[in-house]
């Protein structure tokens, strides 16, 4: 079970995407980007144990999940989020999967080609835009 775990620290494709995490974020491959924020408070309804809040409001990763049930709650974070602010800069593909089914999948930074076309799929079928 921890084995899918061991691959969540990988290369991130974060700073070459332009995205700048939130300074007070705990290292570690899911992060708030900075300056994204509406205060809207959405994190710790879920997952209250992996979230924590700038003296602004803006909140950040305070714990990187490190079990399944905390990289569940972590996962019902970005549904639940305002506005896209939470993102994931690893490569570990069962967590890729996992937020691509939720419909996160934009969410990723980086996504391999084979996961980027299903992401494309996923929303096609979400949106409606399937053939
Ligand atoms: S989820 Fe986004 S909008 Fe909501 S508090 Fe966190 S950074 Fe702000």
């Amino acid at each position: 079970m921890k084995r899918w775990l061991s691959k969540i620290s990988g290369p991130a494709s974060t700073e070459r995407l332009g995205r700048v995490p939130f300074a007070e974020n705990v290292p570690g491959d899911f992060y708030v980007e900075d300056g994204c924020c509406t205060s809207c408070g959405m994190p710790s309804t879920v997952a209250p144990e992996l979230f924590s809040y700038a003296v602004d409001g803006h909140c950040y990763v305070s714990k990187q999940p490190s079990n399944v049930v905390e990289v569940r709650k972590m996962i019902d974070a970005f549904e639940v989020q305002d506005i896209g602010c939470i993102r994931y800069k690893g490569t570990n593909r069962v967590i890729q999967i996992k937020l691509i089914a939720s419909g996160e999948g934009d969410q990723i930074d980086g996504l391999d080609h084979d996961l980027q076309a299903l992401n494309d799929e996923v929303n096609a079928d979400r949106w409606g835009q399937k053939k």
